[in-house]
């Protein structure tokens, strides 16, 4: 997906703070953090988002959230607590059409998100 903008943050064809990378996924900082710690954990394949996940997805969807409590720890929230999120379609607010794992915290989070 050439005009993807986290498929071209993935090859390393558009910036990032990078966190982690690996055969499956990648782990960078949100351009535009709504909480002190802001992380998003994508696929390294351009994946629409959880409606499209297929079963032999399994393994890597495990996977992303493994590395989200992995960096999770690294980045001091295991005792304070954070929010592991999929937006998923236009209710949801999704904007970027390519899966992505919300990594947030570092603050008081309210139950429901609002405008
Ligand atoms: P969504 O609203 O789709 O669940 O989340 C998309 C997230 O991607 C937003 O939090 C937004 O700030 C972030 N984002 C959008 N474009 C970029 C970008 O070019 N670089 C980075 N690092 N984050 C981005
Ligand atoms: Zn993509």
């Amino acid at each position: 997906m050439d005009n993807c903008i986290f498929c071209n943050i993935v090859r390393g064809l558009a910036p990032a703070k990078i966190l982690h990378q690996d055969d499956e996924v990648t782990a960078f900082y949100d351009s535009h953090p709504i909480t002190p710690v802001h992380v998003l954990i994508v696929p390294n394949r351009h994946i629409v988002s959880v409606n499209q996940l297929e079963a032999k997805d399994e393994n890597m969807l495990g996977h992303m959230v493994m590395v989200a409590r992995a960096l999770a720890i690294t980045l001091n929230l295991k005792e304070s607590g954070y929010r592991l999120v999929f937006n998923t379609g236009p209710d949801a607010g999704q904007s970027v059409n390519h899966l992505h794992l919300h990594l947030i915290g570092g603050r008081r989070m309210p139950f429901r998100f609002e405008e």
